[in-house]
């Protein structure tokens, strides 16, 4: 049987709930059977989703709202919508705690962030020193914009290696570190670029779009095996 994937729902807009087809295609091409997981305002359906399902990818979106991590707006933050952030987090916590599998990316990895009790910069003007640009500009997503150094004795660099150039599509960066997270790449200005939970089975947040890459990067289909292999494998 192949491992039930649960896609956590990227937006929500004019009356529309939506998961970019990305997402959903490399579930699918890694083995997985891609289920996508609604905004239900009900700490049972919370309790239902995480049953259902194996494994979790928490994808890219908008920004969360600030006082979720104890910070009023700073001139920078983008669009929030609360009651998706508050969704979210608490499903993000009821997945963590059992201990089942989680991808989770760009806006994902900072909802994973601020649920261990991190914080986020929300523009990247405000983290300190010089820093590149992380919203590239190039035609497609597919596209690489930057290098990553990955931490040796990380999870996360026995599926991509100790360096490779991803794509970036962020103006919001990790701050402070969430609980029992640790950091495991890097960019070159020190931008967090990938985190992971401590003793976990599979707990694994990237900066970057790997879902874009998929067609091109070996690494991220490596990223996304392992997930899936993992989701089929822990229980
Ligand atoms: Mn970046």
């Amino acid at each position: 049987m192949k491992p039930k994937i649960g896609v956590i729902i990227c937006g929500f807009i004019e009356d529309k709930q939506f998961v970019t087809n990305a997402y959903i295609q490399s579930i699918r091409y890694s083995g997985g059977i891609p289920l996508i997981l609604p905004l239900i305002r009900s700490d049972r359906m919370l309790e239902e989703y995480t049953s259902l399902c194996d494994g979790f990818l928490f994808c890219g979106g908008g920004d969360i709202t600030p006082l979720l991590f104890g910070q009023e707006p700073k001139s920078g933050n983008g669009k929030n919508n609360i009651t998706l952030d508050l969704f979210q987090i608490r499903l993000m916590k009821r997945v963590l705690s059992s201990r089942k599998p989680v991808l989770s990316i760009c806006r994902g990895m900072q909802i994973f962030n601020v649920a261990c009790g991190g914080t986020i910069f929300q523009d990247i003007s405000l983290q300190p020193g010089k820093h590149l640009d992380h919203m590239q500009q190039s035609f497609s997503r597919q596209e690489v914009s930057h290098k990553i150094f990955v931490t040796p004795d990380s999870q996360l660099k026995k599926y991509i290696g100790s360096y490779l150039f991803v794509n970036s599509y962020h103006h919001q960066t990790l701050n402070k570190l969430g609980k029992s997270l640790k950091v495991c790449a890097t960019a070159s200005d020190s931008t967090i670029e990938a985190i992971e939970m401590l003793s976990h089975p599979f707990a694994i947040g990237v900066q970057w779009h790997p879902e874009s890459m998929y067609r091109s990067s070996p690494e991220m289909r490596e990223l996304f095996g392992n997930f899936i292999l993992k989701s089929a494998t822990t229980h």
